[in-house]
């Protein structure tokens, strides 16, 4: 990592932290109401690390093994990390406890799951629901419909505790088609936090990555998630 990559990160995350202020001035809401969660798959301890010196407020993390990695390399630098990729219960041990926040909860079964090793090990694991907002077939998170039966189920589980909803909408070919799903997702932040529960405090409403968060701030998003606008194109062969 050179000198010069260094300098990009730091005026990139500049930039990002103005346009968030911005978006989040305009949706009538302080900067600091919106938390800056750095997709950090794919890239180097050092990297990371680099970036955790920076304006960032938690990390993202898709893969319970890169979590692991990071964690033991102490590459947060003391900062929390987030689970947002696909969970399988196989690596829910690895997680819980781990990972501040689980952002990608989208099953009954994987709620079974992850209160029970919680509970094993007499902690409360902060959760969101994963919400499929474009019904689109081969994706993960569940659909808006089932949302609500979702939650209902998800407060039963006293070791778990539901801090909100997340979302990677369809790709869209324009903002204005973004903001569309971006909206749905408010109605349904607004709609769920009617349901009542010993351990549901929704208040984190998680959307919005590198192509589109201004808009998804602008509709309501308290957490955007943003990856290759920080760290640069992705590459997953090495
Ligand atoms: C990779 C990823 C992001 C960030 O994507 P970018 O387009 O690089 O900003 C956000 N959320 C999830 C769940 C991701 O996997």
């Amino acid at each position: 990592m050179n000198e010069e990559y260094q300098e990009q990160l730091q005026q990139r995350l500049y930039a990002i932290r103005e346009r968030i202020s911005e978006a989040a001035r305009h949706s009538g809401r302080a900067p600091d109401e919106i938390t800056l969660c750095a997709a950090c798959k794919t890239r180097s301890v050092e990297e990371i690390a680099f970036s955790a010196g920076l304006a960032i407020d938690c990390f993202g993390e898709n893969h319970a093994q890169e979590l692991d990695r990071n964690f033991s390399a102490n590459a947060y630098l003391g900062k929390p990390a987030h689970f947002i990729g696909h969970l399988q219960t196989n690596k829910v041990k690895k997680t819980v406890g781990r990972a501040e926040l689980i952002q990608s909860v989208d099953s009954t079964h994987l709620l079974d799951a992850l209160d029970n090793c919680a509970s094993s090990r007499n902690l409360v694991q902060k959760i969101l629901l994963e919400i499929n907002i474009g019904n689109e077939a081969n994706k993960s998170g569940i659909p808006a419909a089932e949302s609500e039966r979702l939650l209902e189920y998800a407060s039963g589980k006293s070791s778990l505790l539901v801090c909100g909803i997340m979302t990677i909408p369809p790709v869209c070919e324009n903002e204005a088609e973004a903001r569309r799903y971006f909206e749905s997702m408010r109605c349904l932040f607004e709609q769920l936090r009617r349901c009542q529960g010993s351990n549901i405090d929704l208040h984190i409403l998680s959307m919005g990555m590198s192509a589109d968060y201004e808009a998804a701030i602008l509709e309501g998003s308290t957490m955007v998630r943003i990856g290759s606008a920080i760290y640069g194109p992705r590459n997953y062969t090495k």
